[in-house]
């Protein structure tokens, strides 16, 4: 069920478990403010989850209340993630879905990551109306 972005967020949230090492994940990095691991089930050859460590439930409340240290943090682990990869010059897509019409699932901020062929479109034309 879609996350609701506007609810606190909720400590026993599948990627807090990660996080807290409850459950395993295949962790391709890891620092002081993220955390990136494997998608469970890809939707491409490369199909990685990088979420900042703090407790964020989506852009909303890291984009206004994380500190610039957490943010700063988050966007350069993305960034060196996507290299050690060897993303960078074959070209890659960062997603965020947030919140209900967003289709998140997992109320812990997370991009995904994905690469390893062209992609495609960015987005499927949806209908209007
Ligand atoms: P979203 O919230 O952006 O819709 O997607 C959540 C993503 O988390 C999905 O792509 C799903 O496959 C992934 N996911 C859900 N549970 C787990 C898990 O336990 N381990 C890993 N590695 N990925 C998961």
């Amino acid at each position: 069920m879609p996350v609701d972005a506007t609810q606190p967020y909720d400590r026993d949230n599948i990627f807090a478990k990660i996080l807290r090492g409850e459950i395993p994940s295949k962790t391709v990095f890891e620092d002081e403010w993220a955390l990136a691991f494997h998608d469970i089930a890809p939707q491409a050859p490369i199909h990685i989850l990088v979420i900042p460590k703090g407790e964020w439930v989506g852009w909303d409340d890291f984009s206004a209340r994380a500190s610039s240290d957490e943010i700063s943090g988050f966007v350069r682990a993305v960034g060196q993630v996507a290299r050690e990869f060897g993303l960078v010059e074959p070209g890659y897509r960062l997603l965020a879905n947030l919140g209900g019409h967003g289709g998140q699932e997992v109320p812990h901020l997370h991009v995904h990551l994905f690469g390893g062929k062209p992609l495609g479109r960015m987005i499927a034309v949806l209908p209007t109306g």
